[in-house]
């Protein structure tokens, strides 16, 4: 998608503060972070939201999350714990339409969320 942000982002045509580079998955900080640690996980490839996934795409997921896992020890929040959130369409809060799973740590999470 040439439009798309997150495209571009893992494309590489926009700097962005990599933390982890795949074939198939890049890891960035957030622009905005809303924790100490605040990471972004994508796949390259373009997909809008997450309700979006095809059954051969879970697989995706599934690595997006092991690698969640693999920067938090990184990161060392994985003691303390952190919290991994998909957003979905307008009323689950997201605004990039490329789907991206948030990694934030390093506070206490509040619940429910907002
Ligand atoms: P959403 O609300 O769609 O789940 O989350 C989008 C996230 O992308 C937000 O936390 C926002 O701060 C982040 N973001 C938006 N634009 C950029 C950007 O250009 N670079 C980076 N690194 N993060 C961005
Ligand atoms: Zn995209």
């Amino acid at each position: 998608m040439s439009d798309c942000l997150f495209c571009k982002i893992a494309q590489g045509e926009i700097k962005s503060d990599f933390v982890f580079k795949s074939e198939e998955i890049v890891a960035f900080r957030d622009i905005n972070p809303k924790a100490p640690v605040h990471i972004l996980i994508i796949p390259k490839k373009h997909i809008s939201k997450i309700s979006d996934i095809s059954e051969n795409e879970q697989q995706l997921v599934g690595k997006m999350i092991g690698i969640a896992n693999k920067i938090a020890i990184k990161e060392k929040i994985d003691k303390d714990g952190y919290r991994l959130v998909f957003n979905c369409g307008q009323n689950g809060g997201q605004e990039v339409y490329h789907i991206h799973l948030h990694l934030l740590g390093g506070r206490k999470m509040n619940w429910p969320p907002g």
